[in-house]
C-alpha cells in the first residue's frame, strides 16, 4: 500500500511542486545578502580595526616611548625601541606591531597615557607576505595621519558620552 501511494505521489510530481512553490516564495522576499564593497553592514561604534599612531595638530608624535603599551600586550605584538633626544624627550627608534600576533583586544589603546596608539574602524587591508604583517612605525604615523580627522571626531563624541 505504501509503495502504491509514493508511486502516484512521484507521478503527481509532488516534490518538485514543493521546491518550486519554495522558491517562488523567496523570490518575493527582501535581499538578505548584500553586495560588498558596494554595500556595507553597519559597524559598531566599538569595532576595532587598524592600528595607528597618532601626531599632535603641530605634526609632533604623541608617543613618548613609556612602553605601557609594549607591556600590558597580551599576544606580545608589539616592540618598541627608544632613545633620548637632545630637547631631553623620548622618543620611540623603533614601534612594530605583528598584525599576526595581533588579537585586538584594545589595551594597548586603553594603556597609552597620550591617546597616541588607537585602533581605526579600518577593516579593508590585506597583506600578501609575512614582512607585510609588520606595522612599522612609518605605517602606523601614516595610518594616523589618513585617519586623524576620524579618529579626533570618535573621540570627541566618546567624551561626551562620558
Ligand atoms: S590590540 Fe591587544 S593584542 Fe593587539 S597590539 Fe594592542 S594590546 Fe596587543
Ligand atoms: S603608544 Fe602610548 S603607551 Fe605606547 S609607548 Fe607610546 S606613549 Fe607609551
Amino acid at each position: 500500500m505504501k509503495r502504491i501511494f509514493e508511486y502516484l505521489r512521484s507521478l503527481m510530481l509532488l516534490e518538485l511542486l514543493k521546491g518550486l512553490s519554495l522558491t517562488m516564495r523567496h523570490m518575493f522576499r527582501p535581499n538578505i545578502t548584500i553586495i560588498y564593497p558596494e554595500e556595507k553592514t553597519p559597524k559598531s561604534p566599538r569595532f576595532r580595526g587598524l592600528h595607528a599612531l597618532r601626531r599632535y595638530p603641530n605634526g609632533e608624535e604623541r608617543c613618548i616611548a613609556c612602553k605601557l603599551c609594549e607591556a600590558v600586550c597580551p599576544a606580545l605584538a608589539i616592540t618598541i625601541d627608544s632613545t633620548q633626544r637632545e630637547d631631553g624627550t623620548r622618543r620611540t627608534t623603533r614601534y612594530d606591531i605583528d598584525l599576526f600576533k595581533c588579537i585586538y583586544c584594545g589595551f594597548c589603546e586603553e594603556s597609552c597615557p597620550v591617546d597616541s596608539i588607537v585602533l581605526t574602524d579600518f577593516l579593508e587591508y590585506h597583506m600578501e607576505t609575512r614582512e607585510e604583517s609588520i606595522l612599522t612605525k612609518d605605517k602606523l604615523l601614516a595610518i594616523g595621519d589618513r585617519f586623524e580627522s576620524k579618529i579626533a571626531e570618535a573621540r570627541k563624541k566618546d567624551a561626551a558620552y562620558r
